[in-house]
């Protein structure tokens, strides 16, 4: 490759990226995050702010995960000044703020030396990130008027590295200790000798404002005994103060109703953003598994066709709520009038269904009280307006034989059936969250048609749980892809009634939630 043409106008920006909880980074990190050119990032910062990124933005990982150097100081340094003299807008995210304990100080002066320009945008950290998600105070008006960041790293080579904490016994307040799990037992050890009482309350957080957040209230005499009790692992903050002693009931995040389980949801994100929000509102840890992909029907000319006819049908029949968006899209793009739509009756085969009909202020006449092709059909049939009716059914291009079939065989319905998007396969290994899966495994996967649990089957091979693995349980959306499921030998551990995204966090909530 030849040598890369230099210019001025690159930049980089030494960018905060918060203790974990994406929503606690800030709207200027959002931003940049979302417009740069190259995003150097490290395994402190959240993999969801990735996503955020453009699709051509250059992602490069010079992750440290503990006692795993996979990149030094220097080589981070180069790779910002080479990105920013390519003339890209390059944001280096790191964990929290940038300026507590974060090495920023390296990578400004490289920068300086190289003459390149930079931001620096401040960061949630890590202590006050995780006393607010553990409900433990920092200051309190009679105990602990001062609070420090201490670090609890000690380099053996660097002397000016290591904190005296036998003085920090003297100086009191709240102590917030950050890297110090490694060393746990001298930290509480020389902060006793230095003349701090065994009984001083004391908390450990680790994977703070994380669906993985765990933390023990102890005091410094029992602080090591209780963190090997609780198996707690770095990344994590020792907080030692009086006013620790007052935070015991405050948990309101771990006491979110999914707080710490692993969802796994199969729709493209497109269309399951609610119910991922709403999952992780209730504190769980969702991970996107899309194993589905949706695409517009390559049939033009049949939607054309139809829409010229489209006054002349009785019930106009959705069966998804894809196949209603696409319509609708589509319908629009032709129109540009509902009142084009006619007085038509409609039918839809579940309630997600007629939410997205509803959304244009139409009246959803006929919901089966199964959401099948079948009790469609019947629910259709029962209402004896089939005999010679012209009706359209709007579908996929799956699963649509047996609805047409009983709706011209016991009907006697004239049957139109517009295929107005088409569900594909997504190659799973695509997927954003696929190795934290593989990984971790989880508490749920969520099928929302009998498509995403075929391609689950067909793509069994990649994944594969590693050893360890939490097992999911499978949820379904309803009968038909309860069906598809079981005929491929899977259990399905939680089919919802009524197939709303509502009533699948409800029904989760029920099963596996916190009580
Ligand atoms: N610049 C970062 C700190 C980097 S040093 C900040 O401002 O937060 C890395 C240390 O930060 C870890 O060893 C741990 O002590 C702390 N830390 C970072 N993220 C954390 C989290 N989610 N929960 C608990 N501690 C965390």
């Amino acid at each position: 490759m030849g040598k890369l043409k230099e210019n001025n106008s690159g930049k980089v920006f030494l960018v905060g990226a918060g203790p974990g909880d994406v929503g606690l980074v800030t709207l200027r990190a959002h931003e940049l995050i979302r417009d740069c050119d190259a995003l150097v990032f490290d395994h402190l910062a959240n993999a969801e702010l990735r996503k955020r990124a453009k699709p051509e933005c250059e992602q490069i990982d010079v992750g440290k995960a503990p006692g795993r150097h996979t990149m030094i100081q220097e080589e981070i340094g180069k790779i910002l000044v080479e990105k920013a003299r390519q003339g890209k807008k390059v944001v280096r995210l790191k964990g929290g703020d940038p300026f507590v304990f974060g090495r920023c100080a390296e990578e400004m002066i490289v920068l300086d030396e190289a003459n390149i320009s930079y931001e620096i945008v401040p960061g949630v950290t890590a202590a006050l990130a995780c006393a607010a998600y553990a409900g433990i105070t920092l200051s309190h008006r009679e105990y602990g008027s001062s609070i420090s960041f201490l670090t609890g790293h000690e380099d053996v080579e660097k002397e000016s590295l290591r904190v005296n904490f036998k003085k920090f016994a003297e100086v009191g307040g709240t102590l917030c200790i950050y890297m110090g799990m490694g060393t746990i037992n001298e930290i509480t050890q020389k902060l006793m000798d230095g003349g701090l009482p065994k009984d001083k309350p004391a908390a450990i957080v680790s994977h703070g404002t994380l669906p993985a957040q765990r933390k023990v209230i102890s005091t410094v005499g029992n602080l090591v005994h209780d963190a090997e009790r609780a198996d707690l692992e770095a990344p994590a903050i020792i907080f030692i103060g009086n006013s620790i002693g007052l935070s015991t009931k405050g948990n309101w995040f771990e006491r979110k109703q999914l707080f710490g389980k692993r969802i796994v949801i199969t729709r493209p994100l497109e269309q399951a953003s609610r119910l991922k929000a709403m999952l992780e509102e209730k504190g769980a840890d969702v991970l996107e598994l899309p194993l589905i992909r949706i695409l517009p029907s390559e049939d033009r000319n049949l939607v054309a066709e139809t829409f010229a006819g489209i006054a002349t049908y009785e019930w106009v029949v959705f069966t998804s709520a894809n196949g209603a968006r696409e319509f609708f899209n589509v319908f629009f793009k032709a129109f540009g009038d509902i009142r084009s739509f006619g007085p038509m009756r409609i039918a839809c085969v579940g309630e997600a269904t007629a939410e997205v009909v509803r959304k244009f202020n139409l009246e959803v006449e006929l919901i089966p009280n199964r959401s099948t092709g079948e009790d469609l059909a019947q629910a259709l049939v029962a209402t004896n307006s089939l005999d010679s009716a012209n009706v359209l059914v709007v579908t996929g291009n799956r699963n649509r034989e047996i609805l047409v079939g009983l709706l011209e065989s016991i009907g006697h319905a004239i049957v139109d059936s517009l295929p107005i998007y088409q569900t594909d396969f997504a190659n799973v290994t695509e997927a954003p969250d696929l190795a934290q899966y593989c990984q971790y495994g989880a508490d749920a996967i969520v099928f929302t048609s009998s498509s995403t649990a075929l391609s689950f089957v067909e793509q069994e091979e990649d994944l594969k749980l590693a050893n360890g693995a939490t097992k999911p349980m499978l949820c379904s959306f309803g009968p038909e892809t309860s069906k598809t499921l079981r005929e491929n030998d899977l259990e399905v551990s939680l089919e919802i009634e009524n197939p709303s995204v509502d009533s699948m966090v409800e029904a989760l909530v029920q099963k596996i939630g916190n009580h």
